[in-house]
């Protein structure tokens, strides 16, 4: 097979790559793998993060986008014996066909960081941990606390469904092509017993973004205007003993979880 050409960088797909081994190594350090893991990588890449991936555990599921990386993968395969290279949108991959407590660790594409960080959430049941390369805003969002600009919807539903540590700050240098911005790597231990049920957990998410909708109001005119009445809105602040002046950035993911349980579920609108 002759070998494709190191296919130049697709900005468009979020494509800096990581030049320094030390970073590999911290990264793989903290996701503390061993011969009976599986793990899923996200976006391999040129292969960097995957090959010591390899190394450190039994398989590795390594899900890449680009056609011309993953057929650059591809002639690889040899140096990366226990890999499945899978080339798909990992945004549209079926996650449910790796076996259970899988390991998530990817150095993530920037631009839909977001979305797949929600996805990989929804399926928590399925990955213990993920150790996850982030845009360090995005990071200081999801460990952000009650009271800061940082905290928001990310911030609650991230930290309802896992343990979450700020681990390292990686700098742009470490990185080819450099991005314009700072990164972070994050350990996420998921959360066993979630209290709510799936459908519990959609409304509890509506409720959660109705309440940032506006956040310059408080809590009551925000929840208003997404549509929520302000009686019963009102009557169970009162209630709870929150303070219907709040804005929603004051409230603890506790909170949002005892004023969704008391306005019922069915309350709680999805939209
Ligand atoms: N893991 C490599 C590294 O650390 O050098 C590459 C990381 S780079 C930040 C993100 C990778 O994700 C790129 O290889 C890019 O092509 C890939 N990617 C972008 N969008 C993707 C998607 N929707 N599904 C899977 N991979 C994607």
């Amino acid at each position: 097979m002759s070998i494709p050409d190191l296919p130049p960088p697709n900005k468009r797909l979020g494509q800096n790559f990581l030049i320094d081994p030390n970073i590999v190594r911290k990264i793989v350090a903290l996701a503390e793998l061993g011969p009976s893991d599986h793990v899923l990588e996200i976006g391999p890449g040129r292969g960097i993060l995957t090959e010591a991936l390899c190394h450190a555990a039994g398989r590795v599921t390594a899900v890449e986008v680009d056609p011309r990386l993953h057929a650059y993968l591809k002639t690889r395969q040899a140096e990366l014996p226990n890999a499945d290279l899978v080339c798909a949108d990992a945004l549209a991959y079926s996650v449910e066909s790796l076996p259970m407590s899988t390991v998530v660790v990817a150095n993530l594409p920037y631009y839909i960081s977001t979305p797949l960080l929600f996805r990989l959430l929804d399926q928590r049941g399925r990955f213990p941990r993920m150790v996850l390369m982030l845009q360090a805003e995005v990071a200081d969002r999801l460990v952000a606390k009650p009271g800061g600009s940082d905290y928001g919807v990310l911030s609650v539903m991230a930290q309802y469904a896992a343990e979450i540590t700020k681990s390292f700050r990686v700098s742009a240098q470490c990185f080819r092509p450099r991005p314009e911005v700072a990164s972070a790597v994050l350990l996420l231990r998921t959360k066993e017993c979630t209290r709510l049920s799936q459908q519990e957990e959609v409304a509890f998410r509506a409720l959660v973004k109705a309440a940032f909708a506006h956040r310059r109001k408080t809590l009551v005119n925000s929840l208003r205007h997404e549509g929520h009445e302000l009686h019963p809105v009102a009557e169970t602040l009162q209630r709870l003993d929150i303070a219907p002046t709040r804005r929603a950035e004051t409230l603890s993911v506790e909170d949002f979880l005892r004023l969704a349980c008391a306005l019922g579920w069915r309350g709680a609108r999805v939209s």
